[in-house]
């Protein structure tokens, strides 16, 4: 178990296209439990592969339970595809574990259907499922494609945070020098 660093807004790592996971052996399984000890650290809901640097279709969800806490819904998502998107588009208020100190609202879709892989390579399904695990998904399989949630705001919104957070790496860059 190990907390990893994760890889912040406007690294390239982030914009990379994803391979998919075709071995499900130990290291896969390291692997996802350092992302479960990386989110709950940052305590964020859900993280992807290329947020630890790692291009490959792995992400993790835990949505916490009504009273915050976190544990009981873990869940490893090996190569997930979105196979449908339904419902009215809802106002999601988002924010991305590599996008530190920044939240919007972004649109997304009401539910979703998933196909993905478990830990072991078994195909399963989330069926229509509705309400913020849907947008978690939403969120998390776009990291896959290379997106993130801050793609879909204004222009001049992107811009902003564009050169807020080059300013934040170079700093960063010439405080470690
Ligand atoms: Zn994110």
């Amino acid at each position: 178990m190990a907390i990893r660093e994760v890889i912040t807004y406007p690294d390239d790592t982030l914009r990379k296209p994803c391979t998919e996971v075709t071995e499900f052996n130990d290291e896969l399984k390291t692997l996802t439990d350092d992302m479960f000890d990386t989110m709950y650290e940052f305590e964020g809901i859900g993280l992807a592969g290329p947020q630890i640097g790692v291009n490959k279709r792995i992400v993790v969800i835990d949505i916490p339970e009504e009273d915050g806490s976190q544990g009981n819904n873990k869940l490893v998502i090996i190569n997930p595809v979105i196979k449908k998107l339904e419902g009215e588009k809802v106002e999601s208020q988002e924010g991305c574990l590599s996008v530190p100190g920044y939240q919007d609202t972004v649109e997304r879709f009401e539910r979703a259907t998933v196909e993905y892989q478990d830990l072991q390579g078994n195909h399963c399904v989330f069926d229509n499922v509705d309400g913020l695990f849907a947008i978690c998904l939403q969120h998390e399989i776009d990291h896959l494609e290379g997106k993130l949630f801050i793609d879909k705001l204004s222009r001049l919104k992107r811009d902003r945070l564009k050169k807020k957070f080059e300013k934040i790496k170079k700093e960063q860059r010439a405080a470690a020098e």
